[in-house]
């Protein structure tokens, strides 16, 4: 192994949901030790004052390809940070950046982990998840829309907690209408329903209501949304805009 290859080291950093505050303490180590830090334009802003001394290089939104090839290649000499919004083990960077770095035989590689938006937007709206859940983007982009329309059935049909990732985007507008369809099959009208946009970050908004009722609010729902479905035992907390999904206590213990 040359010299210059123990130098370089390559960060897959998840920055968390928006705010600073959400940047892990190991998320903003990395960032300050990186000579290069790489994203997307959004997720570069959101942790700008941190990376003021690194070399920034700024990629477009679906250039994921290209810039896990850069970043795997800048870090045989150079410590570098790729960054993904959330974590970045949900549908973030590190698959495209494993399976380039799967070739490149001695490259040292580390994932720190980041704050998804499920979390984030499940602790703005109390306790929607606690038991067994299933996340399932709506992007057919790189996934047949068949896999997502089987895989959303599946997950309705199981009785999980649903969390909507990509709902929808400028070019699929449909999409969302089209899985709340699919789910209320399986979920009776008032099984509580959450959407979250922009948690922790500007323009952030919460509103907890029911699948019955979800496509009245269909225009809050864009590509910086979240939605969360509750399983058959969850209920609103209207009063407070909040969802509760029992773990279960409710069968062993009086309380
Ligand atoms: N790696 C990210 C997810 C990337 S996919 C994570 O772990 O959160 C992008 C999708 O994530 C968006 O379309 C939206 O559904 C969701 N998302 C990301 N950040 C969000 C936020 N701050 N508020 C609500 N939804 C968010």
């Amino acid at each position: 192994m040359s010299q210059s290859r123990l130098q370089g080291k390559l960060y897959i950093v998840g920055i968390g949901p928006g705010s600073i505050e959400h940047l892990t303490k190991k998320a903003k180590d990395a960032l300050l030790e990186s000579e290069y830090v790489i994203g997307n334009g959004t997720y570069l802003d959101q942790i700008a004052d941190v990376i003021k001394n690194a070399k920034i290089i700024r990629s477009g939104m679906g250039g994921e390809v290209e810039r896990a090839r850069r970043a795997v290649f800048l870090s045989r000499d150079h410590v570098v940070s790729i960054i993904s919004g959330g974590d970045a083990n949900v549908y973030g960077m590190a698959g495209i950046v494993f399976e380039v770095a799967e070739k490149e035989s001695d490259i040292e590689i580390e994932v720190i982990p980041g704050v998804t938006a499920l979390s984030a937007a499940a602790s703005l709206l109390g306790a929607p998840v606690v038991s067994d859940f299933a996340a399932v983007s709506l992007s057919d982009l790189l996934t047949p829309i068949d896999l997502i329309e089987r895989r959303l059935k599946s997950a309705a049909q199981a009785d999980f907690v649903i969390a909507i990732y990509n709902p929808k985007s400028k070019s699929r507008r449909q999409n969302f209408g089209w899985a709340i369809e699919i789910i209320r099959e399986y979920r009776s009208e008032d099984t509580p329903a959450g959407i979250v946009k922009n948690a922790t970050r500007e323009g952030e908004t919460v509103i907890a209501t029911t699948i019955g009722k979800i496509m009245e609010y269909n225009d809050v729902v864009d590509m910086s949304t979240i939605v969360l479905i509750g399983n058959s035992e969850s209920r609103l907390w209207d009063s407070r805009n909040r969802i509760i999904t029992p773990r279960g206590y409710q069968r062993k213990y009086e309380y």
